[in-house]
């Protein structure tokens, strides 16, 4: 698949045009960023991984019946995706108190909860993306009550089959963002609801079972450290890793700061 001028660029991610006007490529960077880009660096390797792990997660929830953009993977850093018009809207999904809930609500960290948590919050980097009800979203139309049933009932689904699959490789899934979008189908001529964007360390919070170690992006954010190392695990403990490389040649973990500026 020949790849077209460059559609956008996000802060992790670029999209390319095809020959196929349904059809788009999602290019998966190094590039880290934290507090709405205040903190930025690159991860050498976060890209490849990314990729392979959100490339495994859909996958598996494509066989259990949830419609995604995923054609397939291309190469290490790239994937054949369907073109979604994305609402813009992220979707979390949490099942234990942490990170922006502790601090909005002071409910304890750690708190486990007794159902999973639902919050919506605005894409909109300039105003941070805050949080927001139904009622904004059904005001300013950013969809309609019943698109916003679809998700919420894929949502809480993705979330029981994510928490399995990661429960059974020893890792707490704690909480995650996911983003949805329309893509056409060109079998029933009708556009439909498809999960977008990408599901991997970058978006999830995921701890060690046993020790509550943090293997995900939060490495990052908290100056932990070893992120692409923490990202390698969940690699090898869901039994995927890149494998056009071998990954002992390659300066996986090094980690240059673009640029940090205090809040
Ligand atoms: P929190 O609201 O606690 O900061 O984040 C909740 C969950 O959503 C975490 O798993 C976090 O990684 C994910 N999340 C929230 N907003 C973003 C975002 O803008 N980018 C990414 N990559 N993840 C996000």
């Amino acid at each position: 698949m020949n790849k077209g001028s460059k559609l956008y660029e996000g802060k992790a991610k670029i999209i390319y045009e095809t020959k196929d006007k349904n059809l788009v490529i999602q290019h998966f960077k190094d590039d880290a960023t934290a507090f709405n880009n205040l903190k930025k660096a690159n991860v050498e390797g976060k890209g490849v991984l990314n990729n392979r792990i959100s490339e495994f997660i859909y996958t598996n929830l494509s066989q259990c019946g949830i419609k995604t953009h995923l054609i397939r993977r291309l190469n290490m850093r790239e994937q054949l995706i369907r073109k979604a018009e994305i609402f813009p809207i992220e979707f979390i999904v949490r099942n234990i108190a942490t990170g922006s809930l502790t601090k909005r609500l002071g409910i304890s960290e750690g708190t486990i909860l007794e159902n999973p948590l639902l919050e919506y919050c605005y894409k909109k980097d300039e105003l941070n993306d805050p949080l927001i009800s139904k009622e904004h979203i059904y005001s300013f139309g950013w969809a309609t009550k019943n698109e916003l049933e679809i998700i919420d009932k894929t949502s809480l689904r993705i979330n029981d089959l994510l928490t399995g699959m990661f429960r059974a490789v020893g890792i707490k899934l704690v909480d995650f963002k996911i983003e949805y979008g329309k893509a056409w189908n060109k079998d029933t001529e009708k556009s439909e609801i498809v999960l977008a964007d990408e599901i991997s360390p970058d978006t999830c919070r995921l701890w060690d079972a046993k020790t509550e170690k943090k293997l995900d992006k939060d490495r990052f954010r908290k100056d932990l450290g070893n992120i692409v190392q923490a990202y390698q695990e969940v690699a090898k403990r869901l039994g995927i890793m890149p494998e056009e490389t071998n990954i002992s040649e390659v300066n996986f973990g090094k980690t240059i700061p673009i640029k940090f500026k205090k809040k």
